[in-house]
């Protein structure tokens, strides 16, 4: 079995990616908070936090890149 690299856990959607073991370490959440479209949810706050874009609201986003500069581990890209 070979190590995964630099532990990535990277869950992609249609143009979002999230590095979900990034945020494990999370305590504020702040891309809830900053996306004014409401495309994100955390879940599992109180034991294993995992950024996930809510279904069917990816096609909202405008790409301002207020989340990717937001959160501080740089869990976020976006194509
Ligand atoms: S995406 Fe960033 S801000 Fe959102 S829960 Fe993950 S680490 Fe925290
Ligand atoms: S780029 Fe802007 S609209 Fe798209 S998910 Fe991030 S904060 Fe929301």
């Amino acid at each position: 079995m070979c190590v995964a690299e630099d532990q990535a856990n990277i869950d992609s959607y249609k143009f979002h990616h999230i590095d979900t073991s990034k945020c494990v370490q999370c305590q504020d959440f702040s891309c809830e908070e900053a996306c004014f479209r409401g495309i994100y949810e955390v879940i599992n706050k109180q034991t294993t936090p995992k950024c996930i874009v809510v279904q069917d609201r990816e096609d909202r986003c405008v790409k301002c890149h207020i989340c990717t500069t937001t959160c501080k581990y740089r869990a976020i890209t976006i194509d």
